[in-house]
């Protein structure tokens, strides 16, 4: 039997559940309980917050995940991915204040920048060349600036409007994200067949929705 995990409560967790469904698998809705077991595949499904899912495929606790490409490379397992499944899109960009002056990722050099990012935001601003001074904050990273903690900041953004709504302007993409299935890389040959069957089925629907 395969286990699956997905997001319990969140962005991922509705097209998580319509994307099993739709490949025929059944299961009793339970987003209460932590797990539920699928009534025509050998599939369990488990429920987590979404930053705990890399770690638990990559340590073989779950064999497959759906998370956001954006928590998987900022776990450090981008190699877990196995395909990108065109839902939850958004990207990950630098906002500054729209008062602020600003002409290239080089007026960034020195400035405080808050984020729940700091190993993606770093590798770009190293490949960049720009050393800043990063704070990690785990929530409301928007509210930064206003609030004197950073001069910028770099947070997942899919419309803008959560940006203009505190005053910031988008300056700089850092990173596309979607929601993506991943995998553990030692799975036995019978769990591997249950995989390809599943990417089967994932692929048939993306097809069809076309
Ligand atoms: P959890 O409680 O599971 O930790 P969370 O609050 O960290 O949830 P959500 O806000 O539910 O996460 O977002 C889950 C994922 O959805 C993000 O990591 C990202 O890949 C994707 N996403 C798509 N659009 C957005 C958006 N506008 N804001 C935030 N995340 C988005
Ligand atoms: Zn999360």
């Amino acid at each position: 039997m395969l286990r699956l995990a997905i997001q319990k409560s969140g962005r991922l967790s509705e097209d998580s559940l319509n994307l099993i469904r739709e490949c025929g698998i059944s299961f009793l809705a339970a987003s209460n309980k932590l797990k539920t077991e699928a009534t025509n595949f050998p599939l369990e499904i488990l429920y987590l917050r979404d930053d705990d899912i890399p770690g638990y495929v990559q340590d073989g606790v779950a064999d497959l995940g759906i998370v956001g490409q954006n928590v998987l490379v900022e776990a450090g397992f981008p190699a877990l991915e196995v395909e990108g499944l065109g839902f939850s899109k958004c990207r990950l960009s630098l906002a500054v204040p729209r008062a602020a002056a600003y002409d290239s990722i080089q007026d960034l050099q020195g400035v405080s920048i808050a984020t729940s990012y700091p190993q993606i935001l770093g590798d770009y601003l190293r490949e960049k060349g720009v050393q800043a001074h990063l704070h990690t904050i785990s929530g409301s990273v928007e509210i930064a600036p206003s609030i004197g903690l950073a001069e910028a900041i770099c947070d997942i953004v899919s419309s803008g409007s959560t940006l203009l709504g505190n005053g910031l302007r988008e300056v700089e993409t850092v990173f596309r994200s979607e929601a993506v299935l991943i995998a553990n890389q030692n799975l036995n040959a019978e769990k591997k067949e249950l995989l390809e069957q599943l990417q089967f089925r994932m692929q048939a629907v993306r097809r069809a929705r076309r």
